[in-house]
C-alpha cells in the first residue's frame, strides 16, 4: 500500500475549495443529472460558497449535503479531510483524544469527528459472504481472565466472520447462545458458503439451516485437521484485532467496541489496496450517505 504524507496532503488539498472540488467529483463522477433540465448538464462552482450551479437553469447542488460533512461549516471542510488523513496514518488507528491533539480542536469536537468518520467507514451487511467462510467468537476487553463463558462477565463477545483471503466482519453480540449467533450468521453469510466453526454447541444447527458446515474440534486441541478444514483465517483476524485494541485503546467499552471493530474491519478489508488508506477512507466517506 502506498504511503500518503502530510506533504502529499498539502499538495492535493491546499484549501477548503480543493476539498469541495474533490468531493464534488467523487460524488458525481459521471456528471450531475439536473432535476430541472432532466439531463446531465455542466455545473460551475459559485464563488465563496459550497455550491455548484447548473449552467443551463441555475439549479443548485450542495456536495456536502447528505454526507457526514453536511452540518459542518464550509471553512472546516479541510479540517475534516485532515482528520481522515490522521486516522488513516497508522495501521491500528488513533484514539479520539489523539485526534483532538493532532488537529488542535477540543476533546468534544475531536470525539464527534472521530465518531462520525468511523460510522461512515462501517460496511454494514449489504454484501453477504460466500466461499470458504470461517466463523468464530472471541472475548474482548474487561479483565484479562482469558476464560471462555462464565469467567468472562466483563468481556464483550464479538462474532467474527472471515472469508478466507477475502473480507472480514466483526459483530458485537450480547452472548454466545445459538439464538444470538445463528441469526447474525444468516444475516451475513450466503447459504452456498462452506462455513467452518469450532465445536461450540451454538453452531450445531448450521447444517439444518442449509449451510455446508465443517467443525474444527478446538476443545480437543485439534487446530488443523486433514484437508483444508481449519480456522486460521479468522484466527489471523482476531490476533491482529486484539493487538490493535491493546495498542491503541486500553479500555474499549462494549458501547464503543462495534465502532472500533468496524474501523478495524474496514482496514482489514482494504489491506491489499494499492492506493493509500487515506484515499480509500476518503472515498468511502464520500459515498456514505448520512
Ligand atoms: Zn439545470
Amino acid at each position: 500500500m502506498q504511503k500518503y504524507s502530510t506533504k502529499d496532503f498539502d499538495r492535493d488539498f491546499p484549501n477548503d475549495d480543493a476539498c469541495l472540488e474533490w468531493l464534488f467529483k467523487a460524488r458525481y463522477p459521471d456528471g450531475v443529472f439536473c432535476a430541472n433540465c432532466r439531463k446531465i448538464t455542466k455545473h460551475y462552482r459559485i464563488k465563496n460558497r459550497p455550491v455548484y450551479s447548473c449552467d443551463l437553469c441555475g439549479n443548485h447542488i450542495y456536495p456536502m449535503s447528505g454526507t457526514i460533512f453536511q452540518s459542518t461549516k464550509f471553512n472546516h471542510l479541510r479540517l475534516w479531510f485532515k482528520a481522515i488523513a490522521y486516522m488513516a496514518v497508522t495501521r491500528c488507528g488513533i484514539s479520539s483524544r489523539q485526534l483532538s491533539r493532532d488537529l488542535g480542536v477540543t476533546v468534544k469536537t475531536g470525539w464527534r469527528m472521530w465518531t462520525e468518520i468511523r460510522r461512515a467507514l462501517s460496511e454494514g451487511n449489504a454484501i453477504k459472504f460466500l466461499g470458504h467462510v470461517e466463523i468464530d467468537e472471541t472475548y474482548i476487553g474487561g479483565k484479562k481472565s482469558g476464560k471462555r463463558g462464565r469467567g468472562s462477565e466483563n468481556k464483550t463477545v464479538v462474532l467474527g466472520i472471515v472469508e478466507c483471503n477475502g473480507r472480514a466482519r466483526g459483530i458485537v453480540v450480547p452472548d454466545v447462545k445459538a439464538k444470538t449467533l445463528l441469526p447474525a450468521i444468516e444475516a451475513n453469510v450466503l447459504k452456498d458458503a462452506t462455513v467452518y466453526t469450532d465445536d461450540l454447541h451454538s453452531y450445531d444447527k448450521l447444517s439444518s439451516l442449509g449451510f455446508d458446515h465443517k467443525v474444527v474440534a478446538h476443545s480437543q486441541k485439534v487446530y488443523v485437521t486433514a484437508g483444508d478444514i481449519h480456522t486460521n483465517c479468522v484466527e489471523g483476524f482476531w490476533s491482529q484485532l486484539k493487538r490493535s485494541v491493546d495498542g491503541t485503546y486500553h479500555h474499549v467499552t462494549a458501547k464503543h467496541l462495534q465502532g472500533y471493530v468496524d474501523e478495524y474491519s474496514f482496514r482489514y478489508n482494504h489491506r491489499k489496496d494499492e492506493q493509500p488508506m487515506f484515499v480509500t477512507m476518503l472515498e468511502k466517506v464520500a459515498r456514505h450517505s448520512s
